[in-house]
């Protein structure tokens, strides 16, 4: 299995933030994962887990034990009609542009993610109005606690928006089903190019970020980005950290940013939002890894520490 010792985290996250992990592992297959698990529950070291890393923003402290990365589960397959599977690391994107040759519809909505099928089930992945759930035949997973390979269907899983009860500490996905419906290549292609434009316009997607800071607020109806973009929060800084200046939700890492510059820019637009709209901003970017308190209370504060791999010393 390949494994790099003594390297940085972030390389392997779009938002390019992440200190030194003693080892960090890209299991192949699900044996090879598996195996690995058994081995550091059995030693227990610590350990958290990363697909695509998109999604969240790793501690520049070190990280304590191994990080696995699923990205080498990378396998696709047609099993029925109407029926997908695919490995826990696969890219979202790949999956869509393999379901499209095959002129099967479901998934146009992934184009542009850059998550894995892993991540996209755990936060409920979706755009455009539709959301992984929706698609999501089964779902097998090695469930730690019992220590055994379990295949969950949609309804023992509960889906909310970019939230389940998917617990990654628990439950590591292996790989999943998706149920798909007939369509014209050309059709579906037109369907995800529009994706694509809509996102170019409107998002910055080649700059490194983890994509919206924050879930939109059930209690005003409006979305977070309207809401701080009406604050006026574009190109807000903290050290290399900054509010993009095309979606006031993005914030981008210029180069030099570390996790601590993101917590003090994502504290300082929470509060504001607070003060102006009296709504307590839920970051949607999850953590991993060891935060000091002051950086923490963005998701302590706001009820958003649950199924992570987080770390909170004083
Ligand atoms: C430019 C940009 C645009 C984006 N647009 C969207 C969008 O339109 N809609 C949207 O929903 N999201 C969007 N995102 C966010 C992100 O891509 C999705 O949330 C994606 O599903 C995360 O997947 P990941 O593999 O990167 O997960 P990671 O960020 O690696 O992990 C997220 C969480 O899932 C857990 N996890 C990962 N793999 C597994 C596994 N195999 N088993 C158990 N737990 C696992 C991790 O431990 C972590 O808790 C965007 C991000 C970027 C950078």
């Amino acid at each position: 299995m390949k494994t790099l010792e003594k390297t940085e985290v972030g390389q392997f996250t779009t938002m390019k933030i992440g200190g030194i992990a003693d080892e960090i592992c890209f299991p192949s297959t699900t044996e090879e994962l598996v195996e690995l698990m058994n081995k550091l529950i059995s030693t227990n070291e610590p350990w958290s887990l990363i697909g695509g890393g998109s999604n969240i923003l790793v501690s520049s402290h070190d990280i304590p034990g191994t990080v696995i990365c699923t990205t080498g589960l990378n396998w696709i397959e047609k099993i029925g009609p109407d029926l997908l599977t695919a490995g826990a690391g696969v890219r979202l994107p790949r999956l869509s542009a393999y379901a499209s040759k095959l002129s099967l519809s479901g998934m146009e909505f992934y184009e542009g993610i850059p998550g894995t099928v892993g991540g996209a089930i755990v936060m409920n992945a979706g755009a455009h109005g539709s959301c992984t759930s929706q698609i999501l035949e089964t779902v097998t997973v090695l469930n730690i606690k019992k220590w055994k390979i379990e295949v969950l269907t949609p309804k023992d899983i509960v889906f909310g928006y970019r939230i389940s009860t998917m617990n990654p500490q628990e439950q590591i996905v292996l790989s999943a089903k998706f149920r798909m419906v007939s369509d014209t290549e050309a059709a579906i292609r037109t369907r995800m190019k529009a994706n694509n434009l809509a996102r170019q316009n409107t998002q910055p997607i080649k700059d490194r970020s983890a994509g919206c800071t924050f879930k939109n607020p059930i209690e005003l109806n409006m979305p977070a980005g309207k809401i701080l973009d009406l604050i006026g929060v574009k190109n807000w800084k903290v050290g290399d950290a900054q509010v993009s200046s095309v979606h006031a939700n993005f914030i981008i890492n210029l180069g030099g940013a570390n996790s601590q510059d993101v917590c003090e820019l994502i504290n300082k637009l929470q509060e504001t939002a607070f003060e102006k709209y009296n709504v307590l901003l839920k970051p949607e970017i999850k953590p991993l890894g060891v935060f000091k308190e002051s950086e923490a209370i963005i998701w302590t504060n706001a009820d958003q520490t649950l199924n992570s791999s987080f770390i909170i010393t004083k």
